[in-house]
């Protein structure tokens, strides 16, 4: 059981924006309600990155509605936030606290967009809200899954919904007309990447009505999560120790021939179970003005070109989005943009060349 403290230093619920869209998300700011995470999976990067261990202690903030609606109230209208950082929004403290809720009512309010990542079915707590935020504009969960197994999960993050229990929520995200990504992270080499544990939950999570799918690999961000995860590996499976260092070569990413060639059984396996990869446009067709909407078009095929391993494209999309996004209309490097039949209607047909709007 956590200490629960009251965080009278931290004097911003959403931080600054990010300098691009991020694609999985598609969020500019990445926020936590949060800090500190009661469920404290094996594999988290906050174990690495906090001074005291991750799950000891969830710091509240103070008057955060107030805070919220002050920030919100300075942002552009689409910048969509993401409660989606280094603490789940619907850990046990919500229960009690409310923090979450309280922030989505302001954001509920101003009608603003929001996209929450979790692992837990208490989000549907807060349903009648994210509904009201998405009949007006734009409201999004992507539900997060590490392993079909009761075993790996277990040695992962056992204090989180059973994988039966968020394809459940997957799909009453689903019927209850609120767009759901699966997030399947983290990958973590031999043990849910292989084809046959991909294969297992990409065909439950397409049938459980996702949207799409998103996945990333293990990061180790420095010399102490690395020995956290060799110390965690042992206990996974009989893996020597020198697995995961060949793999990750002492950096924070894994091998990029690795994973490359992973990359493109995940693609392969959501191909044949009609799975999107990233988020298809029909989903947030409408729900933001066309700067913004042209912008994530272009991040999410960036995304796509960089699963594919076409590095340059993707680096070059990421670019055009942002311009796109901070209001310039680069009109011939869109109408030789691949989506350019998606948006072209939105692109504005007077002042062409850079266009601000
Ligand atoms: S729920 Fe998310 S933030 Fe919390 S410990 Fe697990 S991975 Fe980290």
């Amino acid at each position: 059981m956590p200490i629960f403290l009251v965080d009278v230093n931290r004097s911003s619920v959403f931080g600054r924006p990010l300098q691009t869209i991020d694609d999985a998300t598609m969020s500019r700011y990445h926020a936590a309600v949060y800090e500190g995470c009661e469920f404290g999976c094996a594999y988290c990067e906050g174990w690495g990155l906090a001074a005291r261990p991750l799950n000891e202690s969830v710091r509240l903030m103070p008057h955060i509605a107030q805070h919220a609606q002050a920030e919100v109230s300075l942002m552009h209208r689409d910048d969509v936030i993401g409660l989606v950082a280094d603490s789940d929004a619907y850990q046990p403290a919500e229960q009690r606290y409310r923090r979450t809720r309280s922030v989505l009512t302001v954001l509920s309010e101003r009608s603003h967009p929001v996209v929450i990542m979790t692992k837990s079915p208490f989000v549907l707590d807060d349903l009648d809200l994210l509904q009201q935020i998405h009949a007006a504009r734009f409201a999004m969960v992507i539900v997060s899954i590490v392993s079909h197994t009761a075993n790996v999960q277990h040695k992962f993050e056992d204090k989180v919904a059973s994988f039966a229990q968020r394809l459940a929520l997957v799909t009453a995200l689903k019927t209850a007309g609120i767009p759901v990504g699966v997030a399947l992270m983290p990958l973590v080499p031999y043990i849910n990447d292989t084809d046959y544990a991909l294969t297992q939950v990409i065909q439950q999570v397409a049938a459980a009505g996702a949207d799409f799918l998103y996945w990333d690999f293990l990061r180790m961000p420095n010399l102490r999560h690395r020995n956290r995860m060799n110390d965690v590996m042992v206990r996974v499976g009989n893996y020597p120790i020198s697995y995961l260092r060949e793999l990750y070569r002492d950096g924070a990413t894994i091998d990029s021939r690795y994973r490359s060639e992973r990359n493109a059984a995940v693609l392969r396996i959501c191909d044949d179970h009609r799975l999107p990869v990233r988020l298809p446009y029909p989903l947030f067709r409408g729900r933001f003005g066309p700067s913004y909407t042209v912008a994530q078009i272009i991040a999410q095929q960036s995304s796509r070109d960089e699963l594919q391993g076409r590095d340059v494209l993707a680096t070059q999309g990421t670019q055009l989005a942002e311009a796109v996004r901070a209001g310039e209309w680069p009109i011939e490097q869109l109408k030789s943009h691949p989506t350019y039949a998606l948006f072209r209607e939105l692109v504005p047909t007077s002042g062409a060349g850079t266009a601000v709007l």
